[in-house]
């Protein structure tokens, strides 16, 4: 475990802000365990970094009651960086295409105008040119990560890696609550928390992915 400079800190939280959405293109502050947090939200995931007053935020509160709220207490369960890590490195690389952003819509797929939101009708809602790609190296979609009992894809399992990659941490801790909820929270160490949105597989669908498992606690 290292301590972030406030370089990191930028850097990390950047990568999580979601420039399609006006409150949370920017960092923002949320109050957490009696802690004040930096904070960035991307479609698929929550960034909570300790808050150190010296990057600029959006003065914005959200409203992650259903994540972070529980009337139940919690567990934690410990997993391994390497195991976390060897995951998403099983998971193979493919050539596809990967297409631009609408030029339209500039990715969002919708426009807003007046307090009411429209489909983009260039690209019909998908936020991607149909014609203008690139052939890329990506993971391939067809393996996903299983860690309690939730499905991950390597898109969603890459906010974790990149994550780990800037913190390194020596252990990752997992809360674990007695209720079911989707999201699964990340302890990553006292400075650093990230909750993750699992990917929904349609029961008649899971014969066609790749299942890889996370072992469960490892001695600390
Ligand atoms: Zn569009």
């Amino acid at each position: 475990m290292n301590t972030l400079t406030t370089n990191d800190q930028a850097d990390l939280i950047y990568l999580f802000c979601d420039k399609y959405h006006y409150p949370t293109k920017s960092p923002i502050r949320y109050s957490w365990r009696g802690k004040m947090w930096l904070c960035a939200s991307n479609q698929n995931s929550i960034l909570l970094l300790e808050y150190r007053y010296d990057i600029v935020v959006h003065d914005y509160t959200p409203d992650f009651t259903k994540f972070f709220m529980s009337k139940y207490e919690h567990t934690e369960i410990l997993l391994s960086v390497s195991d976390l890590q060897a995951a998403y490195d099983l998971i193979p690389l493919i050539t596809k295409r990967v297409y631009a952003d609408c030029y339209s819509c500039d990715g969002r797929g919708r426009f807003d105008h007046r307090g009411h939101e429209y489909g983009c009708q260039s690209c019909k809602g998908s936020g991607k040119s149909d014609h203008d790609y690139t052939i890329s190296t990506v993971k391939d979609e067809d393996y996903l990560i299983r860690l309690d009992g939730k499905y991950f894809t390597a898109t969603r399992w890459n906010d974790l890696i990149k994550v780990l990659q800037i913190v390194k941490p020596d252990r990752v801790r997992l809360h674990q609550f007695q209720e079911e909820r989707e999201a699964r929270i990340f302890l990553l160490d006292d400075d650093a928390v990230l909750v993750l949105m699992p990917y929904h597989v349609n029961e008649s669908l899971k014969s066609k992915f790749q299942i890889i498992d996370i072992p469960m606690g490892v001695q600390s």
